[in-house]
C-alpha cells in the first residue's frame, strides 16, 4: 500500500498522515462526463477510500473526445456512464470502494444520495441541479467544489458551510433558459474539462486532509487564451441559502414533467422559467436541428425527437411517455 502512493507521500502537503486522511474519507461526484471522469480517476487513484459516481447518461460518441474513462466499447455496449466508470476503475484501484448510481440528481433524492460524504463534486452540465447540490450542502454542511467548462473556458470555487460564500451567492438565480451555452450548444474541447477537474481534485484532496492552502476565490480558466485569474467572493446578505431557506429542495422549484394524456406527449414545465425569447432560443437551436417558430411557438427537431417550446418556457415532446428523456432533452437545449 505504501509503495502505490510513495510518491504522493512523498509530497509535502499530503505525507503520511494525509494520506491515511484521504483513505478515511468518502466522497460523491456528481456527473461523470469530462470534468466527472477526471476528478473520478484522480481521487480513486490518489486513494480515497470511497468514492460514489453519479450520473444519469449513457455513453455517447460524441462523449469521447473529451471523457476520457470510456472507450468506444463502452458506446457499443449502450452502457451507463457510472456504471462503466467504476468498472474502469476498479480495475485501476482494487482497495477504493467504488459504487456507480445511474440516477437523475433532483429535489427529492439529492438528501439521500450525499448522505454520509465528507465532500461533493460537482461534474455536472447544468445550473438547476447545482442549486439542488448548494442546498443539500450547506443544508448537511457538507463541503462541495463547484466546477464547470464549456468552450475553451471553465470555472471552479469551493464552497465550505459556514466558512465561505455560497454558490447562490454568486449567482442569485438561474438564468433565463436558451441564454446559457451548454456543450450542446457552444462545443467543448478537452483541455478546458481535464484543467478545472485536476483543479477541483486537488482542492478534493485539501479539503479531505484539512490543508490550510484551500482556495477561497473564484477560478477561471480559458485554454484558448491562455489565461487563469482569480477573483475574490463576497458572501451576499440577502442570500436565501446562507440564510437556511433551502428552496432548491422543495417541490416547487423543480423542474416538472406530466404525461399529456391523449396527446401521446409529455410536457416539461420549469417554475422558474418566466419570459423566454424564442427569437434567441431560435438562433441557439438553429445549428443542431430543425427549427421553425413564430411569437407563440418555437417547433425543433433533432435526432427524430420533435419538440415544441412556448414562451412560458414550457416544453412538449412529441410522441413519447418518456419523463426522464424530455427532462434531459430540456436541460439539454433550452439550457437551464
Ligand atoms: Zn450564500
Amino acid at each position: 500500500m505504501i509503495d502505490r502512493y510513495s510518491r504522493q507521500i512523498l509530497f509535502p502537503g499530503i505525507g503520511k498522515e494525509g494520506q491515511k486522511k484521504l483513505s478515511d474519507s468518502s466522497v460523491v461526484i456528481i456527473g461523470c462526463g469530462a470534468l466527472g471522469t477526471i476528478i473520478a480517476t484522480s481521487l480513486v487513484r490518489a486513494g480515497v477510500g470511497k468514492v460514489k459516481i453519479i450520473d444519469r447518461d449513457l455513453i455517447e460518441y460524441h462523449n469521447l473526445h473529451r471523457q476520457l474513462l470510456y472507450d468506444e466499447e463502452d458506446v457499443k455496449s449502450q452502457l451507463p456512464k457510472a456504471i462503466a466508470a467504476e468498472r474502469h476503475l476498479k480495475k485501476v484501484n482494487s482497495s477504493v470502494e467504488i459504487e456507480g448510481v445511474v440516477a437523475d440528481v433532483n429535489y427529492a433524492n439529492v438528501e439521500r444520495l450525499v448522505t454520509g460524504a465528507d465532500l461533493i463534486l460537482d461534474g455536472l452540465d447544468n445550473l438547476e441541479t447545482r442549486f439542488i447540490i448548494n442546498d443539500a450542502s450547506l443544508k448537511h454542511k457538507i463541503p462541495w467544489v463547484y466546477g464547470g467548462a464549456i468552450s475553451a473556458s471553465g470555472m471552479t470555487m469551493n464552497i465550505i458551510p459556514g466558512e465561505t460564500p455560497c454558490f447562490r451567492c454568486v449567482f442569485p438565480s438561474l438564468s433565463p433558459p436558451g441564454i446559457i451555452p451548454t456543450c450542446d450548444t457552444a462545443g467543448v474541447i478537452s483541455p478546458a474539462p481535464f484543467i478545472i477537474g485536476s483543479l477541483q481534485s486537488a482542492e478534493a484532496m485539501k479539503i479531505l486532509i484539512g490543508a490550510k492552502e484551500i482556495n477561497r476565490d473564484i477560478i477561471v480558466i480559458n485554454v484558448w487564451e491562455g489565461t487563469f485569474h482569480r477573483f475574490k467572493i463576497d458572501p451576499r446578505r440577502d442570500c436565501p441559502t446562507c440564510q437556511g431557506r433551502y428552496e432548491f429542495l422543495q417541490i416547487q422549484f423543480g423542474i416538472r414533467t406530466t404525461i399529456l394524456c391523449g396527446q401521446n406527449s409529455v410536457q416539461v414545465l420549469d417554475p422558474k422559467v418566466e419570459g423566454l425569447s424564442l427569437e434567441e432560443l431560435a438562433e441557439h437551436l438553429k445549428p443542431l436541428g430543425e427549427v421553425s417558430y413564430n411569437e407563440s411557438m418555437l417547433r425543433f427537431t433533432v435526432d427524430s425527437h420533435e419538440m415544441v417550446v412556448f414562451p412560458d418556457g414550457r416544453l412538449i415532446l412529441k410522441n413519447s411517455f418518456n419523463e426522464s428523456l424530455a427532462r434531459a432533452l430540456y436541460v439539454k437545449y433550452i439550457g437551464t
